[in-house]
């Protein structure tokens, strides 16, 4: 059976191979539809998004990808864009301007050092720690709500395609380190979010990086998460956020009996250009 992804980086932002080696491994392992995600450009220097004079030849190769594989695989072409709320209305430009098939929107910044470099909240523990020491006075509560606010802010000013990993800061929280998330104020961040998103027409990512990677115990959202969005009646898609081929199914057997065992019977997939949802089981999406 085949299965669907459609958070995928490669070479031209911070994962690793080309579009086609990409595309290769993704037949290999049962994909039947898939997209590319490359991170867009931002504004200050970096390491992991992708340079504006690529961008152009990334979507050149998406495209000759597409028709070389066309009777394989459906290809589509997307970014993962980032949301800033200064630069509200870019993700939809974004779309717009590149023609992409779809977008998908994440918050991986909140605030900024005193230099005016924005502050990474999925980056290494140190860079964590110092933000929350020199921008938030080690106030991990009003961490948590400029993050969740963003995203509430992204979904109701610039909303995307896709919804990325609703609650990847966790990545950060291990063994609980940091605060508590079956605290009251922490569920009822979560809750009104994607109480947010429900209104917004959005699809929620089910993003298994975490779990692949070990940098976390359950998918972006979790359990309760996802119990939020079943009840919500959220629509949702599972995806690896793959940055190397070999990550393309990452967890996707385990997240798919974890999805069914709370309540979820089908999953968004793009098929002839069309979003559309989808049965599955644990072998992967009834087609
Ligand atoms: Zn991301
Ligand atoms: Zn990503």
């Amino acid at each position: 059976m085949p299965w669907t992804n459609y958070h995928n980086h490669c070479k031209y932002c911070d994962g690793v191979e080309d579009i086609e080696t990409h595309v290769e491994n993704a037949i290999r392992e049962g994909i039947i539809s898939m997209g590319f995600s490359s991170h867009s450009p931002v504004f200050f220097e970096n390491k992991w998004s992708m340079n504006v004079t690529d961008m152009p030849l990334y979507l050149r190769d998406i495209q000759l990808a597409k028709e070389k594989f066309s009777d394989q695989i459906e290809i589509y072409k997307s970014m993962e864009i980032d949301f800033f709320p200064e630069q509200s209305g870019v993700i939809n430009k974004w779309t717009e301007d590149l023609e992409l098939d779809y977008s998908i929107g994440s918050v991986h910044f909140i605030d900024a050092f005193e230099d005016g470099i924005p502050w990474e909240i999925d980056g290494p523990l140190l860079t964590f720690e110092k933000g929350l020491n020199e921008i938030f006075d080690n106030d991990i509560r009003c961490v948590l709500e400029k993050y969740f606010d963003y995203t509430i802010q992204m979904l109701e000013n610039d909303c995307p395609t896709i919804l990325g990993h609703v609650d990847k800061i966790k990545m950060q929280n291990h063994h609980s380190f940091f605060f508590s998330e079956s605290e009251a104020w922490y569920i009822d961040l979560l809750k009104q979010t994607l109480e947010v998103a429900a209104k917004s027409g959005v699809i929620v990512e089910v993003n298994t990086r975490g779990l692949y990677k070990k940098r976390a115990s359950e998918t972006y959202p979790g359990i309760f998460g996802l119990q939020l969005l079943k009840d919500f009646g959220l629509p949702v898609c599972l995806n690896s956020d793959a940055h190397h081929p070999k990550e393309i199914i990452g967890e996707f057997e385990n997240t798919a009996k974890l999805l069914k065992q709370i309540g979820f019977n089908e999953l968004m997939v793009l098929k002839n250009n069309t979003w559309q949802a989808r049965p599955f089981d644990l072998s992967g999406i009834h087609w």
